[in-house]
């Protein structure tokens, strides 16, 4: 049996990103006396996931994300007189104290990581990812995290991945496989760097333009996959 070199994306890969987000804006709300928690997490989540698209374009910086997405919520439901810095920080806050993870992850990780060496790689925020991988316990079952903001390089730019694999000293790139959601950042940067890759697609995205080498639907095929490329 071959020991592999996986790569895992964080964010609903393994940790629970949908649901650490609503709790964690509709804190926020309690927090702050807004009212319309749900329609303000719905909101919230449109434009956030509009403001990291634009972010793995390099379109807009990962800073001004933290605070423009609250100016464009709180503009939208008029909601006035809150300090955006303050809220902004606060939503980390939250953000790094969820433990929230997808259901199976834990096993999955305990039992692949006895036999490959698994690294984390996001593109998320140092301090917010460094404590959502302590609190769900996760964090054990990876040799090391690598996350964007702190290696200054992000998904799925060439350069990421190859600052990665030296950093590992992985040497054969047949044995490195990336396993991850998301066909924009893991499954683009996976072939823009040369490696193989596998989607974890739990929600049935429709693959179009960019195809991954192998597609899962849930942890039971994807350990399926990893034992027979390991053969
Ligand atoms: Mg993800």
């Amino acid at each position: 049996m071959k020991r592999l070199t996986l790569l895992i994306d964080a964010d609903d890969t393994v940790l629970d990103f949908k649901n650490s987000e609503r709790d964690a804006i509709i804190a926020l709300c309690e927090q702050y006396e807004i009212a319309d928690k749900n329609g303000v997490a719905d909101k919230f989540k449109q434009i956030n996931r509009r403001m990291w698209d634009m972010f793995e374009l390099g379109l807009v910086t990962r800073e001004e994300i933290f605070y423009s997405r609250f100016e464009e919520l709180f503009a939208f439901f008029g909601i006035d007189g809150k300090n955006i810095i303050e809220v902004g920080d606060q939503y980390r806050e939250n953000m790094a104290h969820s433990r929230r993870i997808i259901h199976g992850a834990r096993a999955f990780l305990r039992r692949i990581s006895q036999n490959h060496d698994l690294y984390c790689v996001t593109n998320g925020i140092t301090r917010t990812q460094k404590m959502r991988m302590k609190a769900s316990g996760l964090g054990k079952y990876f040799k090391k995290l690598y996350i964007s903001q702190e290696i200054n390089l992000a998904k799925p730019s060439k350069e990421f991945f190859q600052y990665v694999i030296a950093d590992i000293g992985a040497v054969d790139l047949d044995d490195i496989y990336i396993i991850g959601d998301s066909l924009s950042s893991d499954i683009l940067g996976g072939i823009n760097s040369g490696i193989k890759t596998i989607l974890f697609n739990r929600e049935n995205k429709k693959i179009c333009d960019i195809r991954p080498d192998f597609e899962v639907k849930n942890y039971v095929q994807l350990e399926r996959i990893i034992e027979n490329l390991s053969k």
